[in-house]
This record gives structure tokens, sequence and C-alpha cells, in this order.
């Protein structure tokens, strides 16, 4: 048994491991082939921020894998009276889960329940650090697209600061070979971007041009001190992802949003909704690569 807390940790081995393994279960899946496990196991779903792709996506994962799931949220566990993370994640031990699932606002509580925890914990969002299951689901897009991520050109696109999103799939790209971009305005990229893996500018035109893959951020409002950004109509002129952007990029490029999309800020209707857009696509892989990660992480002595 392993955790899934970061793709940093990961090499390209194990990144290709899981993705192999997620299109075996999407065949799988299609063909109504049956995908439930011998020994099923209790996995506690544990999200302390709102969502719905990822719980709902983990949820049916773990359902065509035949375990059992357990929700919990944050406005409804024990934490709302004072109890600790820490505290929270031993109960849970206690009662005999086999595995949790965390989202939580802050970076690092993902590994602090990994310590705490005595079986697997994936991550499912801690705060602006990483969301390693979204990524391998993007990347799963990115391959049934294009065939290979050696030698593509991403750009990512907008609030690099507080998301995510960006760090997993910097990292993921960045280790199959891509050349990434990351751009957004100065007061929405890290004071430490430089040492994310890729190349960062503030000028859209310069990350766009040629690319093959556009990858949209949500605008966090939600995680944004006010004053970062002067004005959404600011933001949307000089950042968002529309068919003026995609006239710079590569002819067959593909345009990306995690979701939830702030639409007419990020992104315009018509790319969301375009031939480019595989934000479905997206969706739907990361039923499956949730799937090769919860096997993943279960797995005896470690092998994938
Ligand atoms: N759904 C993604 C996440 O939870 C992206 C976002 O919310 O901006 O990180």
């Amino acid at each position: 048994m392993r955790n899934l807390l970061a793709i940093r940790y990961l090499d390209a081995a194990e990144i290709t491991a899981i993705l192999d393994s997620a299109r075996q279960y999407r065949a799988a899946v299609r063909e109504r082939k049956s995908t439930v496990v011998d020994s099923p196991l209790g996995v506690g779903l544990l999200f302390f921020e709102d969502s719905t792709r990822t719980r709902v996506s983990f949820e049916q994962a773990a359902a065509h894998l035949g375990h059992r799931t357990v929700n919990f949220s944050g406005s409804s566990s024990s934490m709302r009276k004072g109890e600790t993370l820490r505290d929270t994640i031993q109960t849970l031990r206690y009662e005999g889960l086999d595995a949790v699932v965390v989202r939580h606002p802050a970076a690092g509580s993902c590994n602090l329940a990994a310590h705490e925890f005595g079986g697997p914990v994936i991550n499912a969002g801690d705060g602006a650090h990483e969301h390693p299951t979204q990524a391998l689901g993007d990347a799963l897009t990115i391959l049934d697209r294009k065939g290979t991520i050696e030698g593509l050109r991403v750009a990512i696109i907008g609030d690099v600061l507080h998301s995510r999103v960006a760090r997993s799939n910097a990292w993921l790209l960045s280790k199959l070979g891509a050349e990434v971009w990351l751009c957004g305005p100065r007061t929405l990229m890290p004071t430490n971007a430089s040492r994310l893996p890729g190349k960062v500018t503030n000028e859209m035109p310069e990350a766009v041009d040629g690319a093959d893959v556009v990858m949209c951020l949500r605008l966090q409002r939600e995680r944004m001190a006010s004053g970062l950004v002067g004005s959404v109509g600011e933001y949307t002129r000089h950042y968002q992802v529309n068919r003026r952007t995609l006239r710079r990029c590569s002819p067959d490029a593909i345009v990306m949003h995690p979701g939830p999309m702030n639409r007419g800020v990020e992104i315009d209707d018509a790319t969301a909704d375009g031939p480019a857009s595989v934000i479905a696509d997206q969706v739907r892989n990361s039923v499956y690569v949730r799937m090769a990660a919860l096997s993943w992480c279960f797995a005896e002595g470690g092998a994938a």
C-alpha cells in the first residue's frame, strides 16, 4: 500500500503505470466487464471544501471497484466542534477504514493525514499545493488526443498562484517531456514561480504561440485576498482563452479546464463548447484515473 499525495513525488514510470491502468479500466467499464476486486475495502471521502466532480468521480471509481465509501464533509463532521484534523484522521483509523481520500483548504494537510492514518491516503486537492488525480485525468485526455506528451507545448493560463491544478499539471507534464508555460498576471503568479517546472511569462501571446494544449485555470475568488486583480474585466481582456487565443495556437490545439468554469471570465462560451474543447473528456477520464489511483494505492507490496 502507498499514498498518492503529489505528482512531484512520482517518477515518469509510476505516472505511466497509473495511466496504463486507467486505460485498462476504461476499456473494461466500456465493455461492461466486471472491475470489482476480490476483497472490497472501506474508503473514506473526507471533503473539507466544496466539490462536485472530484467527490462524485471518486465515488464512481470506488463503486466500479466494489469498494464501500463513507462520506464526511467538513460541515457535518466533529471538526465543526473544534476537533483537529489529526484527531479526526486517527478516529477514522480506529473505526477501521482502509483508505481515505482527503480534500482540505490547507496545503500539506494530506501529508499530515498520511502520517496519522494507517492506510493509503489520496490527496483530492490540498489548498494551493497539489491535486494529483486531476493532473492524471488531464494527462490521459491529452494522450487520447495527441498520442504523446513528450515534446508538446502546453500553456497553463490564469491564476497560477492559487492553483493546485497548475502545480500538479506542471510537474506531470514536464516529467513526461512537455514544454510547459505558466502564464498569468504578475499578481497571480507565485513569487517562486521559477521553481516550478516550466517557463514563466505574464504575456499571453508568448505562452500560447504555437501551443498544442491550452489549459485554463479558474479564477479562484474564494482564495483571493482582495486587490490581486484590478477588475474581472481587465483580467478577461488580457487572459481569457477565446477565439483570439486559439488563432495563435497550433491549428489542432486542444483547450482544457479543470472546472468549475467561470464562463465569460477565464474562458468564453464559444471556446468552452467549441470543437477544440476536451473538457467533457477530462471529466469522463477522471473516473478511470481514480480507479487506477485507488488500485495503485492498495497494491500489495507497492507494486503497480
Ligand atoms: N476543481 C479544481 C480544484 O479543486 C479546480 C478549481 O477548483 O479551480 O482544484
